[in-house]
């Protein structure tokens, strides 16, 4: 896969600026959002109108009459549009109000199956066609989905990094995992790749910071989510900025001509940064657990440390990490350590 084309023929800027808001809620509201977005300088808006949602019962998107107001909000600022489609379905209606491009969300393009049915309503179709990241860090599933577009003549792909699931949601709503991204530009160097700080955040604060890296690291342009008041949305309300603030922060983002991943040192300082908040990730995970055996061990009156337990477990871990290439006192020493902070986080309860 080399022969793509650009997103849109007319807009060849760098970086590629793509804002709107999570839901068009009502054609007040997305008429606001695309004024307050192209006064910004933004040329490409975005709105969803059908929300796949994680939880059952949450705004679920206004459906096909929003198109309505996104094809007015168009042609009523010039802006090239852009909405989520999960079935060929809402391909058909997108494309009935003139859509420019489609997204295709991370939890459509996690499921091949629901995938190849948008890619095959897609032949023959030329608008431009994102596809974001899968909710698992799996390069492998992503460039699948890509390639399920690509082998239905689309040309106009780009990819959209915007994180992955993590059971842990202290810092970010979805983990970066910046390998993956970087992964998915080595093996497809000629593709559009974008990311959207917004999804990967979750709360606005974040954002500026998640961007910029982006940029440092060569992504092509960011969707960023914008909403008039971002405190009433009815959807991702943490994680919008007005209108008024996604200019400030364009203004603020500094696009270097040689991307700082072009420097190999510094790609491999981000892999290792990447490994070591999954370390942590998986600490945190393991010593929730530990309070929870901590909790049934008292409700039982066990004692806490059960020696065998641990001997077996080091000795699996001793022999597991050797058969990887890690020293036997290596393991020795981080599984005692470990152990031992177990401990005193199932004492403390
Ligand atoms: C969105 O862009 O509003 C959206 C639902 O994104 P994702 O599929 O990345 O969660
Ligand atoms: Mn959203």
């Amino acid at each position: 896969m080399a022969d793509f084309l650009p997103l849109f023929d007319a807009i060849s800027e760098a970086p590629l600026y793509i804002a709107g808001p999570c839901s068009a809620e009502s054609r007040e509201q997305v008429l606001a959002a695309a004024k307050g977005v192209s006064a910004a300088g933004v040329k490409i808006f975005r709105a969803g109108v059908w929300k796949p949602r994680t939880k059952p019962g949450s705004f679920e998107g206004r459906g096909a009459e929003a198109l309505l107001w996104l094809a007015e909000a168009k042609r009523e600022y010039g802006l090239r549009l852009l909405t989520e489609v999960a079935t060929p379905e809402h391909l058909e209606e997108a494309l009935r109000v003139g859509v420019d491009g489609v997204w295709i969300g991370a939890r459509t393009t996690t499921n091949p199956f629901a995938m190849q049915d948008i890619a095959d309503a897609l032949r023959g179709v030329d608008i431009a066609v994102l596809v974001k990241n899968p909710v698992i860090p799996d390069v492998a599933l992503w460039i699948g989905s890509i390639e399920r577009v690509y082998n239905r003549g689309v040309r106009r792909i780009a990819a959209v990094h915007r994180g992955f699931g993590t059971f842990d949601m202290d810092m970010y709503r979805n983990s970066p995992h910046w390998s993956v991204p970087i992964e998915l530009r080595r093996r497809l160097p000629d593709l559009t790749l974008l990311s959207d700080p917004s999804h990967i955040g979750g709360r606005r604060e974040l954002i500026a910071t998640l961007s910029q890296e982006a940029l440092d690291l060569g992504f092509d342009g960011l969707m960023i989510e914008s909403h008039p008041t971002p405190d009433c949305a009815l959807s991702d309300a943490m994680q919008q900025i007005t209108p008024a603030e996604l200019d400030d922060l364009l203004r603020t983002l500094v696009w270097r001509r040689t991307p700082v991943a072009q420097d190999a040192l510094r790609n491999h300082r981000l892999h290792i940064d990447s490994i070591d908040n999954r370390i942590l990730e998986l600490l945190a995970e393991r010593m929730g657990v530990a309070r929870e055996i901590g909790e049934y061990k008292r409700e039982h009156s066990m004692a806490v440390v059960q020696r065998e337990r641990f001997n077996e477990l080091l000795q699996a871990a001793e022999q597991r990490g050797e058969n990887m290439g890690l020293s036997r006192h290596f393991i020795h020493r981080i599984f005692s350590a470990i152990h031992e902070e177990s401990v005193r986080q199932q004492v403390e309860e």
